[in-house]
């Protein structure tokens, strides 16, 4: 098999006196979705900041193809190919949803993008911006004003935008979070297909979406991961179930 994408090693970090992330390995492979799951405040966002570069751990190491990123900033991992999605929403809602993309696409540049409207004029970053929105199933609302969107197709267009980016990992902190049943389920699906363009640390609390979407599944409680899996084994692991599942 080949190296994991991204690793995590011994990732451990407090808040004085809370431990909310203990000794924490973990893998993302390529092609697949890695699910985390686990109660709130378990420590998810702490790890997935981690991660990113956000919050630096007080012990352990982050590898990102096939380097130690540990010492390096959330700029630089993203540059990297580590794209991250849902912590702030960076959309511009007085723009239509292509010029978002193509703003997107310029940020990967590192164009000082939020100094000027976006100009649609270079037809590269245009065709990478609309290949972009097709993948989420976007491009029928290209010339739609951001703010006239759905909740759920605002949480589309900004997966189209770290699209744009060409990221080699998505990481995202529960994309399905106040979707309601019917934006869940259109999520869902573009999830799927999306782990074959990056593979996806996925934190999310919804469970069918988490059973329906991912090939592993690691459990967090108290800031340790208590087991990792596949769904079945998952389902089926007592200490899961009781500290997690409730049963
Ligand atoms: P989750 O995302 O799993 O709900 P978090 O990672 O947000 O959990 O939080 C884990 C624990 O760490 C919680 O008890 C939370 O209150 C605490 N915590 C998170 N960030 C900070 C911080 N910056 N300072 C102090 N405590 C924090
Ligand atoms: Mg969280």
């Amino acid at each position: 098999m080949s190296d994991p994408l991204l690793s995590v090693h011994g990732l451990s970090k407090r808040f004085g006196a809370l431990q909310a992330s203990n000794d924490i390995t973990l893998d993302v492979r390529s092609g697949e979705i890695h699910a985390l799951i686990g109660p709130n405040g378990a420590g998810k966002s702490t790890l997935i900041q981690q991660i990113c570069g956000a919050l630096r751990p007080d012990t352990g190491e982050v590898w990102f193809d096939g380097q130690n990123v540990t010492p390096l900033s959330v700029a630089e991992r993203a540059r990297m190919g580590l794209g991250r999605t849902f912590q702030i929403s960076s959309l511009a809602m007085e723009d239509t949803v292509l010029q978002n993309a193509v703003l997107g696409a310029l940020g990967g540049h590192g164009a000082p993008f939020r100094f000027f409207r976006p100009v649609l004029k270079d037809a590269a970053l245009v065709a990478r911006a609309e290949e972009a929105l097709a993948r989420v199933d976007m491009l029928k609302f290209a010339d739609k004003r951001t703010a006239d969107l759905s909740h759920g197709q605002r949480r589309q267009l900004e997966i189209a935008v770290a699209l744009t980016l060409q990221p080699k990992l998505f990481v995202m902190d529960e994309p399905m979070a106040g979707l309601g049943a019917s934006g869940t389920k259109d999520l869902t699906p573009i999830l799927s297909a999306l782990r074959h363009d990056a593979p996806i640390l996925l934190v999310e609390h919804d469970m069918d979406a988490v059973f329906a979407l991912a090939d592993r599944i690691s459990v967090l409680v108290y800031g340790k991961v208590i087991a990792t899996g596949t769904v079945d084994e998952i389902r089926a692991d007592a200490a899961v179930r009781e500290a997690y599942l409730g049963e």
